[in-house]
Formats: C-alpha cells, sequence, structure tokens
C-alpha cells in the first residue's frame, strides 16, 4: 500500500514536470513565434520577455510562491498554466490506478496521448489550427506504443487511425454537398485519426460521440441566441474529451 502511494506521488511529480514542458509548447505554438527555439530557448515571462530564473520556474510552487504574478512586470499568469501542470501530475497517477494492472504500456501510452491532445486542444482553442507535428506525429507515436500496450493490438490501431481520418473527410464531403457549411476541417480528421492510432474503434466512435454532444451543449446558449449552426467552433477540444471519456467506457463501440 505504501509501495503504490510513493509509486502515485512520483508520477504526478514527473507528470507536473510534463506538464511544465506542455504549457512551452503550447504557448509557442499558440503564438506562433520563436518556434525555432521551442526545445533550446530559456523560459521567459510573455508579457515582459524576461527570462525567468530556475527558481522561479518550479512547476505549481513558483505560481504560488510569486503571489500568480510575473516578478518582473507583475503580469498577471493565467490559470491555465497551473491547470496543465495539474493535469499532467493527475493523468499518470489516475492511469496507473486504472490501467496499472495491465502493465506500464497501458499507463505510458494514454498518458502520452491525452498530453498530445491537451496541447493540441489549446493550440486549436487559439488559433483554430493544429499543428501537423502533434496530430501526425501523434498518429506515429500511437502506432508504435502497440507492441508495449495491452489494447489496441497494431492492426486495429492502424485501421482506426484509417478510419477516423476518412470518415471526417466524409463528414466533410457530406456537409459541403447538403448544407454549404463546413463543421470539421482536416485538423480534425488528423486528430480522430490520431485517437483510433491510440485507442482503436472504440476511441473514434466515442470521440466523434460525446465530442458532438459535449460540444452541442457547451455552444447551445450561443446556438440559441444566434438562431444559427454555421459560426466557426473551435472541435478538437471536444473530440479530445470524446477520447477520454472512451478509455473509462470502453464498451462504447458495441452500442452502435
Ligand atoms: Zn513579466
Amino acid at each position: 500500500m505504501a509501495e503504490k502511494s510513493l509509486i502515485l506521488l512520483v508520477l504526478f511529480l514527473i507528470g507536473v514536470v510534463f506538464g511544465s514542458f506542455l504549457n512551452v509548447l503550447i504557448y509557442r505554438f499558440g503564438e506562433g513565434e520563436n518556434r525555432d527555439k521551442i526545445l533550446t530557448g530559456r523560459s521567459y515571462c510573455p508579457n515582459c520577455k524576461t527570462p525567468i530564473r530556475w527558481y522561479d520556474n518550479i512547476p505549481l510552487i513558483s505560481y504560488w510562491a510569486l503571489g500568480r504574478r510575473c516578478r518582473h512586470c507583475g503580469w498577471k499568469i493565467p490559470l491555465r498554466y497551473l491547470a496543465v501542470e495539474l493535469i499532467g501530475g493527475i493523468t499518470p497517477a489516475v492511469f496507473y490506478l486504472i490501467f496499472g494492472k495491465n502493465g506500464w504500456g497501458d499507463v505510458i501510452s494514454y498518458t502520452a496521448m491525452v498530453y498530445i491532445l491537451l496541447v493540441i486542444s489549446l493550440i486549436d482553442w487559439k488559433t483554430f489550427e493544429v499543428p501537423d507535428i502533434f496530430s501526425l506525429g501523434g498518429v506515429v507515436l500511437g502506432l508504435a506504443f502497440s507492441p508495449f500496450r495491452s489494447f489496441p493490438p497494431f492492426t486495429e490501431s492502424l485501421l482506426a487511425a484509417l478510419a477516423g481520418f476518412f470518415l471526417v473527410v466524409l463528414i466533410i464531403l457530406v456537409y459541403r454537398k447538403v448544407r454549404g457549411i463546413i463543421p470539421l476541417g482536416m485538423g480534425d480528421a488528423k486528430v480522430l485519426a490520431l485517437i483510433g492510432a491510440f485507442e482503436g474503434f472504440n476511441g473514434i466512435f466515442s470521440s466523434l460521440f460525446w465530442g458532438s454532444l459535449f460540444a452541442l451543449l457547451f455552444f447551445l446558449p450561443a446556438i440559441v441566441k444566434n438562431r444559427t449552426l454555421s459560426f466557426a467552433v473551435p472541435f478538437v477540444p471536444f473530440l479530445a474529451l470524446g477520447a477520454v471519456v472512451g478509455l473509462f467506457l470502453p464498451k462504447l463501440v458495441w452500442w452502435f
């Protein structure tokens, strides 16, 4: 029991450090600057560009120690930074509790998926774009993990990735003919391919089913107010949420 608690604590702490790195990716890709320095550049305040010293850059702790403000310019650090670090920490710990019995392959593979989905969701929310390096890179990673995890096997991973991609392409083509407006883009097709590669067929069904439901509920006030469905919405965050629900409800594919 004590050993299990220790593993959970270590996973949480490692995850928080990863979360801190995800924040850097989200910021640098979301703002479209300094892309050449993404991995090598030092962290700096997004507002005053002052480099952040190591003792002001400790995940979770610095956020509170600095009173949620930049030491130099007093810029209020958005709550998002803390939320991403916390999700980074909680994800591997929860997956260890639920999937740990299947081995580390499942824990690491599903954690990697959530990290990538978190990054592309927040970039999509800001820019309505999904960089290929994350979506297509994620497809490759999802396939590469298949020998190490209990589910899905490589064949299903590959078929589900293709199915996810072409399902969205089909939806786009049909909508274009019928309604003239396009609710999904090629970015969504690549994200659904990623989800298929990591989760198999259940993942793409869950992502589309729960994702559409969550998006509808979230945007319902705007739909009622504007009396139209034809405004641009970032859909990736909802696909991502649906995919996470799919990990915990693996039977959805059988309902159809
Ligand atoms: Zn600053």
